[in-house]
C-alpha cells in the first residue's frame, strides 16, 4: 500500500517557493466551502482590496489568477497582444525570454532589447528601440529578474513607454512584497506576480491588475482573446465584484484561504516595513558572506535584496556543496541558470524565509560545509 506523503521540513533559501509561513499553512487547512458561498464572496472581497494595496493601485481589475506565475504572465500578454501587434520586450535573464515566446504565440512582433545577464535593462535602449520603431503597443519587462537577482528601474522604464503612447507589462513574480513597487503611481498597465516569493505562501496562484487603459484595449481588441480560461472579459465575471459573480471556474478555495491569510500578514507588518526587512537581511547576508570571501554577480545599486547571486569560490563543486547544505542542515539555496548555471548560488530571502535565523542558518551551514 502506498503511504501518505509527509515532506521533510526544510528552510527554503532558493529562487522560490519560499519559506510558507505555518499562519499561512493553517489557513490552508480550514473546511473547504463553495466558491459561491456568500461567505467566500466576501473573503473574495478582502483578498482584492489587500491586493491593490500590495501592489499600490485602486484598480478594480485587479485579482488572483487560478494558476502559478506563468499564467499570469500568459493572461497579460493574451489579452493584450493582438496579431501584428508590436511589442519592445526587455531580456536580461530567462523570464524576458518567456515574455519573448508569449508575444510571438499571440501573433506580434517582438522587438528584442538585450542587455547582458546581471545588469538591469537599460533606458537608453529602450529609448532607442522606440525611436527606431514606430506604433509600438507595448513594452514588456522583468521588474526583479529572479534568474540573475536583478531589480531594473521599473519606474523610468515606465515613463519612456508613456512618453511614447505604449502600455507596459511588467512581471513582478519576485519584487511583490520585497521590493518598491508602485503599480498606480509608476502607471503599469498590466503586472503579474506569484505567491511563492515574497508573500510567504505556496505556488499556485497569480496576482494580476490591469490599468483603466489596459481594460480599454482588452474591450476594444478587434480579435477574440485566444485563451478562453485566462480572458478577462470572462474572468471579471466571477471576480468583478458585488453580488453579481458568476460561475467561470472553480475557484481554488483553500489556497485562496492561503493567499488571503498571506495578505494580512503584509498588511499587519505593512508594505513598506516589508521592503525594508528584506533589505536589512540582505545586508547582514551580505557582510556575512563577503567575510567568507564570497562575492556578488550583480553591481550593489541593482541587487535584489531578496535574490542574492554569488559566486561559487574557485575548484568549489557547486551542486555538490547544495546536496550537502540539503542533506546536512535541511537547507535549499538553488543553483545558476543559464549561462550562470555553475557559477553561481541563488540565496532567496523571501517573504516569511527572510529572518535573522535563516541568514545565520545559511552562513553556518555554507561555512562548514566549504571548510
Ligand atoms: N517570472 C519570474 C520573474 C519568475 O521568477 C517566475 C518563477 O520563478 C515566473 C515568472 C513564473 O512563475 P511560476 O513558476 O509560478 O509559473
Amino acid at each position: 500500500m502506498t503511504k501518505s506523503f509527509y515532506p521533510p521540513l526544510r528552510t527554503l533559501m532558493g529562487p522560490g517557493p519560499s519559506d510558507v509561513s505555518p499562519r499561512v499553512l493553517a489557513a490552508l487547512s480550514r473546511p473547504t466551502i463553495g466558491h459561491l458561498d456568500p461567505e467566500f464572496i466576501r473573503m473574495m472581497d478582502e483578498v482584492k482590496e489587500m491586493l491593490q494595496y500590495a501592489f499600490k493601485t485602486s484598480s478594480p481589475l485587479t485579482m488572483p489568477i487560478s494558476a502559478p506565475g506563468s499564467a499570469g504572465m500568459e493572461a497579460c500578454f493574451v489579452n493584450l497582444v493582438e496579431p501584428g501587434d508590436k511589442v519592445i520586450v526587455c531580456q536580461n535573464g530567462v523570464f524576458g525570454g518567456r515574455m519573448k515566446e508569449n508575444v510571438e504565440r499571440f501573433g506580434g512582433i517582438a522587438i528584442m532589447v538585450e542587455d547582458e545577464w546581471g545588469t538591469p535593462v537599460d533606458p537608453a535602449k529602450v529609448e532607442a528601440a522606440f525611436a527606431a520603431n514606430s506604433d509600438v503597443k507595448l513594452l514588456a519587462f522583468v521588474h526583479a529578474e529572479t534568474s540573475t537577482g536583478v531589480l531594473s528601474d521599473a519606474k523610468s522604464l515606465c515613463q519612456i513607454a508613456q512618453n511614447n503612447g505604449a502600455l507596459t507589462i511588467v512581471d513582478t513574480v519576485t519584487s511583490l512584497g520585497g521590493s518598491e513597487l508602485d503599480v498606480e503611481g509608476w502607471g503599469i498597465d498590466a503586472v503579474y506576480s506569484g505567491t511563492q516569493k515574497c508573500l510567504s505562501c505556496p505556488p499556485g496562484i497569480s496576482p494580476v491588475s490591469f490599468s483603466q487603459r489596459a481594460v480599454e484595449v482588452i474591450e476594444q481588441r478587434e480579435s477574440k482573446t485566444p485563451s478562453w480560461f485566462l480572458d478577462q472579459k470572462l474572468v471579471m465575471g466571477y471576480w468583478g465584484g458585488g453580488a453579481k459573480r458568476a460561475y467561470h471556474h472553480t475557484a481554488p478555495v483553500n489556497s485562496l484561504y492561503a493567499f488571503h491569510e498571506s495578505l494580512v500578514m503584509l498588511e499587519e507588518e505593512g508594505l513598506e516595513n516589508a521592503w525594508a526587512r528584506h533589505q536589512f537581511h540582505h545586508s547582514a547576508l551580505r557582510a556575512g558572506l563577503e567575510a567568507m570571501g564570497i562575492g556578488f554577480l550583480v553591481e550593489e545599486a541593482y541587487r535584489l535584496p531578496q535574490l542574492n547571486s554569488v559566486f561559487v569560490p574557485e575548484g568549489v563543486d557547486e551542486a555538490e556543496v547544495r546536496s550537502k547544505l540539503l542533506a546536512n542542515y535541511n537547507l535549499e539555496i538553488g543553483a545558476g541558470l543559464g549561462a550562470l548555471a555553475g557559477k553561481v548560488w541563488r540565496i532567496g530571502l523571501m517573504g516569511s524565509a527572510c529572518n535573522k535565523q535563516n541568514v545565520l542558518l545559511c552562513l553556518s551551514a555554507l561555512e562548514n560545509t566549504l571548510s
